[in-house]
């Protein structure tokens, strides 16, 4: 089916984008990689009259490694953090970039437009929870930034407003002895995760675990934060024992809805496996060792 009629206006710089946002009204939306926003309007399940185009915005675009942080332009493709060198220096934003869909959503999805969507099924609402991240915005009282923990208010929900833009992401690089991992389960490359974790963590004496996140993705109506199964090696060895008391943890935390992607008890089952996993990887990675991570498929 073809989208509902619209309007569409370039906008040439992030003043003119706010602008229009005001001039047209509550119908008018951003469009960044229109990975989400078009199929959305030609299954006429959004009917915006409006379209203003960041995509000609010059400065949008960069990756680069700048005072201690990562700092994406909101235009950051996801095929262009998965190739870039930069982007690398903190693995798990590799392995979330590397499976998303398929290499033409890939081409043209955002990070921006990503985080802007708020999916509780996208991968970067995960990986860059585990991460300290901030969302930088730009509306009509200029440039303010918000820590990314505040901004995904609810299920397709941020805290941005009508005329606000978000117009970068900024993530912290982990401390020494750091790693960690994105693990995100698949029925098919060109669909969301049936469940995703994020584990990032900071070692002390190679097998002493200082500090960590784990953050669950697609089993909530947002990422969920699973501080039980942080607890549960904090401050501790990541021995099996605690690694496992850890994904038990996990499991326990989800709220996983049964749906075509699988029953709540196997995205639970899921859950602890990619925890579990997920420890592993980032442990080893944090130790220099290489590990593989990333997006996983049903019978591979
Ligand atoms: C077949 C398919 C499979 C997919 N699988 C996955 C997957 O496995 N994992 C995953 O994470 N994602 C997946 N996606 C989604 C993809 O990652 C999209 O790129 C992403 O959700 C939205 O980014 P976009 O740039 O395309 O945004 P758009 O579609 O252009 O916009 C999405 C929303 O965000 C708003 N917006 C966009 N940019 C901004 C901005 N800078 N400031 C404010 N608002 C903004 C728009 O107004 C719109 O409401 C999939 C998409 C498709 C079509």
């Amino acid at each position: 089916m073809y989208a509902a009629a619209f309007s569409y206006h370039r906008a040439a710089s992030l003043q003119e984008a706010v602008k229009l946002l005001q001039d047209l009204g509550d119908d008018a939306r951003i469009i960044a990689g229109g990975q989400s926003l078009i199929p959305l309007m030609k299954m006429r399940m959004t009917r915006p009259a409006a379209l203003i185009d960041i995509n000609f915005i010059p400065g949008l675009s960069e990756i680069q490694n700048s005072k201690g942080e990562l700092r994406f332009g909101a235009l950051a493709r996801h095929a262009d953090i998965e190739d870039s060198s930069v982007a690398s220096a903190i693995p798990i934003v590799h392995d979330c970039a590397t499976g998303i869909a398929d290499v033409q959503v890939r081409n043209q999805g955002t990070i921006g437009g990503s985080l802007a969507e708020a999916d509780p099924s996208g991968d970067w609402g995960t990986a860059l929870l585990a991460l300290d991240t901030t969302v930088v915005c730009f509306g009509p009282g200029g440039r303010h930034t918000v820590p990314f923990e505040a901004f995904i208010k609810d299920a397709y929900t941020t805290v941005l407003a009508h005329d606000e833009i978000v117009t970068a992401v900024h993530v912290k690089m982990p401390p020494k002895g750091s790693g960690g991992a994105h693990l995100a389960f698949k029925r098919s490359a060109p669909v969301y995760p049936t469940v995703s974790a994020s584990v990032q963590l900071t070692l002390e004496d190679h097998n002493t675990c200082k500090d960590v996140r784990v953050i669950l993705g697609c089993v909530g109506l947002t990422a969920i934060r699973a501080k039980e199964a942080e607890a549960a090696v904090r401050g501790k060895s990541l021995s099996e024992k605690n690694i496992q008391a850890a994904s038990e943890a996990a499991r326990a935390a989800a709220e996983p809805q049964s749906d075509m992607r699988g029953s709540a008890e196997y995205k639970r089952a899921l859950v602890a496996t990619l925890v579990k996993r997920a420890i592993a990887i980032a442990a080893r990675r944090a130790r220099g060792e290489h590990a593989e991570a990333g997006h996983e498929y049903v019978g591979r």
